[in-house]
């Protein structure tokens, strides 16, 4: 139960009613006995200044920070780490006694989700993105970091996905659509598109890679975790690729963040559990 001595920390959104943030925290809260809590703050589109600046007046000690306000958060904290500051999007404040600094987790999440479900290391190995937009660019400049030889980026709009490459320094690309071989040479595909997830205008759109074109020895992710699978993903493990669904950044990500802000290892399996338990 919440009282004078609670730590309070939230999800900033719009809308931000369905976000997993406040389950996944309040969960490793109690794992870890903390007396800290989690909530959901519904901030509407031109006042997310005035929350982060209620998190500085009331004392919070941090905030996930999810659509649309990634990007205004960013240009708005007193620091960005160099990965929020590359990808012009904050995921995470944390507040230092009044100084807000932001960082962004979805990339390492997604790195995280990647070895945990298929202990995929990136390497010095062929990867290719689906999409260009914010969570192909978290992916796209972690996997540049971690290594990989080459990242072909495919978009319905080219100039997204220049942009998308061009994060990834000198082994970005931008693939095309009418080619296959970047599909069949990439050792890691990554859907990064909402095509398929549950509830979106997106759910039964075409897919820009059909799955009949990925095969055994890959990797193939998909950034969407509802469904669990999408038919996409079920498709690629028909077709004998190993695959990752997007839970693991969901949780991954949550879990960096809750890092930052205590200072303490997250308790990843527990948080995995309570996802997994919904979605
Ligand atoms: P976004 O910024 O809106 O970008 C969407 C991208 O998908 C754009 O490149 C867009 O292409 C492309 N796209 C949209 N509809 C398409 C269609 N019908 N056919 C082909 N391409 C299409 O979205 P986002 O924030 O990057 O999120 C992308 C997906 O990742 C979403 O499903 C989201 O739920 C998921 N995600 C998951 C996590 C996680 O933790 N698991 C985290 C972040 C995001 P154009 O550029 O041509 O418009």
């Amino acid at each position: 139960m919440p009282d004078s001595d609670t730590t309070l920390v939230g999800v900033v959104g719009y809308p931000v009613r369905h976000s997993l943030s406040p389950l996944l925290h309040n969960t490793a809260f109690a794992a870890l006995e903390l007396n800290w809590t989690s909530l959901a703050f519904e901030v509407a589109p031109g006042r997310v200044a005035g929350a982060l600046e209620g998190v500085r007046a009331l004392g919070l000690a941090g905030i996930s920070v999810t659509m649309p306000h990634k990007a205004e958060v960013a240009a708005l904290v007193d620091e960005c780490t160099a990965v929020a500051r590359a990808l012009g999007a904050v995921n995470c404040v944390v507040n230092r006694e009044g100084t807000l600094g932001g960082e962004n987790t979805d990339g390492a999440g997604f790195l995280a989700s990647l070895d945990r479900g298929a202990g995929f290391d990136p390497r010095g190995r062929r990867c290719l993105i689906i999409g260009a937009g914010g969570a192909a660019r978290a992916v796209a400049l972690a996997l540049a970091g971690a290594g990989c030889a080459d990242l072909a980026v495919l978009n319905r709009t080219a100039a997204r996905a220049d942009a998308v490459a061009a994060l990834a320094g000198a082994v970005g690309r931008v693939g095309r659509l009418d080619d296959e071989a970047d599909v069949a040479q990439a050792d890691l595909v990554v859907n990064a598109t909402p095509v398929g997830m549950a509830g979106t205008q997106a759910e039964n759109e075409g897919w820009l890679v059909p799955p009949s074109l990925l095969h055994q020895g890959q990797v193939v992710a998909d950034l969407i975790y509802a469904p669990r699978p999408t038919a996409w993903l079920a498709a690629a493990a028909e077709a004998g690729a190993r695959t990752v669904d997007g839970l693991g950044m969901l949780v991954h990500q949550a879990a960096a963040q809750l890092e930052l802000w205590t200072g303490l290892p997250a308790p990843v399996d527990r948080m995995w559990e309570a996802a997994s338990a919904l979605v």
